[in-house]
């Protein structure tokens, strides 16, 4: 973990939990966590939220958590994710106790299952998906008992272990847990707890298998033979818990651990399920899973969002049981809060204008002296080349200005950051009438001081146009232009990707930029000023191009829309 955090403990109702726990001298006085993805994606911001909980309980318990992959569904999974979910987890500041896959407990799990076979507490059941469907009832019916439940010891070993061998088709057969089909909480009612995957190649084992265990029998499992004190996962799984308990104290392991829920993170305007950000790029209606507009680790990594934001973030959203969807506001306050502190100042021109300084000899070149940093001298200066044409934005001249419009009109004057003031004489226009220069004068005595006699009021940023840096930035909006796409797309019965924002990519072609940020590496950040924070787009580098995203902007720009 990195030493550089130094936000102050979070306390949250499972922290008082452990606190308790501890208080009351359990499980020796140890705490154990562990993140458990399943490979089937990569990480989200939601994931986020559960790992800084889990490894920083850890951490601040001086406890143990292990990263484990749920890889019980070899059909879903894939290597690619394994690696990108180790990498997300380092690059967010955390390193796992142990790394463990649910498929090293295979065999085992398997032994477990003869054992439940053997106390009579499992069964090989032949019914197909349909006719266990139909006998399992509903929430207001109990469920009727399968008519192989009663099958002996003896011939539920001999079929499970036929079912290992590869004898029958997938779907022919599973094993069930032998509970209660009448139990109110459906998930009692003779779970599946093996399946028949004939044709699976795993990511792990190969071939070696041809069934697999189901999430619920294994997760506990494998939580108790890690020693897992806490099992901490999302809402969904509360109505699971009675199961979870159940496998453990039939078998009577040695320990028990505790599973506790907490609420989901979801995050307005964007999705979070992995199945539909999956359709996203596997529909390519965004660049890969790091497109710098999704949720998940790699996109905001890659979007210039740093680690310790993120996890600022999921301190600040807390942990709590009620659901509830967190502002987008907040995430972007997170990473404005943390980049204001480290990037360093540039200039960059967007929407180019030429502007031609009439007053300025052709060959000079004036080294001006800028801060990397307003308020962090430590950081350093650069010197920005100052020359008779600039490119200023387009956005900062007006010919026709509405009312307490303080930037460039025609005969007006304005300040150049760090540099002079500067006189608009003359607009230039094509046939069209399209301005496409405009020919001023500066004001030599008004380097780091006021003008005689006169107040200029605006200032803006500028460029040399011989020096200048041209690159392709990219502005980016939210990916939805609904808070909430999944109540939309009921809502409006239409498809979720119906709601998509169509201007959620800005791609600015032609871009100047002042020339320190020839030298940007990928792990710069930048704050282009009176634009936004932008790093380097770092798919784009390794491609050989140099693109700059924007990660967010210095304010607030839909609060003050009224969106
Ligand atoms: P799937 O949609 O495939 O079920 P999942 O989003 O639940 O996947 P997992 O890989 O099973 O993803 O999740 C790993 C861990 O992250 C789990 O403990 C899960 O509870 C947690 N997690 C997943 N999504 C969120 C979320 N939005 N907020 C908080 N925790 C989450
Ligand atoms: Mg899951």
């Amino acid at each position: 973990m990195n030493d550089e955090t130094t936000t102050p403990r979070p306390t949250n109702f499972i922290r008082q939990i452990i606190d308790a726990d501890l208080a009351a001298g359990k499980n020796q006085g140890r705490v154990a966590t562990r993140f458990p993805p399943e490979p089937n994606g990569y990480l989200h911001i939601g994931h986020a939220k559960s790992i800084v909980l889990n490894f920083g309980i850890a951490q601040d318990y001086n406890g143990s958590c292990n990263l484990r992959f749920d890889d019980t569904n070899p059909a879903k999974e894939d290597i690619e994710y394994v690696e990108s979910i180790k990498q997300d987890v380092q690059w967010l500041g955390y390193q796992w106790t142990n790394l463990y896959y649910a498929s090293d407990y295979f065999d085992k799990l398997y032994d477990f299952a003869v054992q439940l076979i053997k106390l009579g507490k499992a069964y090989v059941c032949d019914l197909n998906s349909e006719q266990m469907r139909e006998l399992r009832g509903t929430l207001t019916q109990p469920g009727k008992d399968s008519p192989y439940r009663n099958r002996t010891v003896a011939e539920n070993l001999g079929l499970f272990d036929r079912m290992r061998t590869g004898e029958f088709a997938d779907g022919s057969r599973v094993l069930r847990a032998k509970i209660d089909m009448t139990s109110p909480n459906i998930n009692l009612r003779d779970p599946t707890i093996y399946r028949i995957k004939k044709d699976a190649d795993h990511h792990q084992t190969g071939k070696s298998w041809c069934i697999y265990p189901m999430y619920d029998y294994t997760h506990c499992l494998s939580d108790m033979l890690e020693g897992i004190t806490h099992s901490i996962c999302t809402l969904e799984f509360e109505d699971h818990r009675p199961l979870y308990d159940w496998v453990l104290d039939t078998l009577k392991t040695p320990c028990h651990p505790q599973q506790i829920e907490f609420s989901r993170l979801n995050l307005e305007y964007t999705v979070m399920s992995k199945r539909k950000l999956t359709e996203l790029v596997q529909k390519q209606l965004v660049d890969g899973w790091s497109d710098p507009r999704m949720p998940t680790i790699a996109g905001m990594r890659r979007r210039g969002f740093t680690p310790e934001s993120l996890r600022d973030f999921c301190n600040r959203i807390g942990v709590t049981k009620s659901d509830n969807v967190v502002e987008m506001s907040v995430l972007e306050d997170c990473i404005r809060t943390d980049l204001n502190e480290r990037a360093i100042r540039r200039m960059a021109v967007l929407n180019p204008l030429k502007v031609t300084l009439t007053n300025c000899p052709v060959d000079k070149i004036e080294y001006l002296d800028a801060a990397n940093h307003p308020q962090k001298p430590e950081l350093g200066n650069r010197q920005i080349p100052f020359t008779n044409e600039l490119y200023i934005d387009r956005n900062d001249f007006m010919e026709q200005p509405p009312k307490g419009f303080k930037r460039l009109i025609p005969g007006g004057e304005v300040r150049l950051r760090n540099a002079y003031v500067m006189r608009c004489d003359e607009v230039i226009k094509d046939a069209q009438g399209n301005v496409t220069e405009l020919r001023c004068s500066y004001d030599a005595a008004t380097l780091g001081v006021n003008p005689e006699g006169r107040k200029v009021g605006g200032v803006i940023h500028w460029v040399s146009a011989r020096h200048a840096v041209r690159t392709e930035v990219r502005l980016y909006d939210r990916l939805f232009n609904v808070p909430n796409p999944d109540a939309a797309s009921s809502k409006e019965n239409k498809e979720y990707t119906a709601f998509l924002n169509p201007g959620s990519l800005q791609p600015l072609t032609a871009c100047a930029l002042e020339p320190a940020l020839a030298e940007a590496t990928a792990t710069d950040r930048f704050q282009f000023e009176r634009e936004g924070y932008f790093c380097l787009d770092e798919k784009m580098l390794a491609l050989g191009k140099r693109v700059f995203n924007r990660t967010v902007t210095l304010r607030d720009t839909w609060a003050k829309a009224g969106k």
